[in-house]
């Protein structure tokens, strides 16, 4: 029997994974580093660990909008998703949340 992808809703036969509540939003991503142009910070400012708001002239949409999105994608539960959701989400990750090379564990001499 086939599962309902819980971000795309279509059917799919993989199994349930840890997923956040809704997948990476492009847009919002978009907003989040076209505003830290516009404001002449760099992106962690708005959306990185330390970043400060009462420094800043975000707005209270924005805000808002930030606010919810981080609920969303930090709230993991178990669901399916189906391939094309998770591929098109790694892509985003990659792309916008891309980690740091000193937060790798071990590094490739290690191995050696
Ligand atoms: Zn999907």
């Amino acid at each position: 029997m086939k599962n309902r992808c819980s971000w795309c809703t279509l059917p799919t036969n993989l199994p349930v994974v840890f997923a956040a509540k809704s997948p990476l939003l492009e847009w919002l991503e978009k907003k989040i580093d076209k505003n830290a142009v516009s404001l002449d910070v760099h992106r962690d400012d708005i959306w990185g660990e330390n970043a400060d708001w009462s420094e800043l002239q975000l707005g209270d949409k924005l805000e808002s909008e930030l606010i919810a999105y981080d609920e969303l994608i930090t709230t993991i539960t178990r669901k399916y998703i189906c391939e094309k959701c998770l591929i098109e989400d790694q892509r985003l990750s990659d792309m916008y949340y891309p980690i740091p090379e000193d937060d790798m564990d071990f590094t490739i001499d290690d191995l050696t």
